[in-house]
């Protein structure tokens, strides 16, 4: 199989199931994120411990099969991070679908290093771009505790 057969299939499960699915119990932060270029729609639960631990971190949404995706996957990898480590993911993340081709993390087992490759794709289809990006800039939000809804039009 090779490797963009292997991206597509792994965008398409996670758009299709995707993971962390609904408000997970006892969140301490959330944020709402919008792509008016495509309509997605997407709103993170994150529970952050008193050791600032992502606890759970869960997402609702609606939209496109990226940015669906895109939200299931980092779910899943930010999971169980520190706050630090799970920032330095999201700047790898940012910097690989906006930039560079290869993403560089000591925090991420090759697995999870394939997971989010997977979305590099769009990278060729720049209308795509601010569907992946989405989830994660909403991400950020909560973790900030910004109050405004985040809006993809506002961001570079
Ligand atoms: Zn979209």
């Amino acid at each position: 199989m090779d490797l963009k057969q292997l991206y597509q299939d792994i965008i398409l499960d996670h758009g299709k199931s995707p993971r962390n699915f609904g408000k997970c119990v006892g969140y301490n932060s959330e944020a709402k994120g919008y792509n008016p270029l495509c309509g997605d729609l997407v709103q993170v639960y994150l529970k952050l411990n008193d050791k600032k631990k992502v606890e759970d971190l869960t997402f609702e949404g609606s939209g496109c099969a990226i940015s669906m995706a895109s939200a299931s996957i980092m779910t899943d990898l930010v999971k169980g991070k520190s706050c630090e480590v799970a920032k330095k993911i999201i700047n790898a993340f940012l910097k690989m679908v906006k930039s560079s081709s290869e993403i560089k993390s000591e925090d991420l087992d090759n697995d999870q290093i394939t997971k989010i490759m997977s979305l590099s794709g769009v990278k060729q289809f720049p209308m795509r771009i601010k569907c992946a990006t989405l989830s994660w800039h909403t991400l950020i939000s909560a973790m900030e505790e910004k109050k405004e809804e985040v809006n993809t039009e506002a961001i570079d």
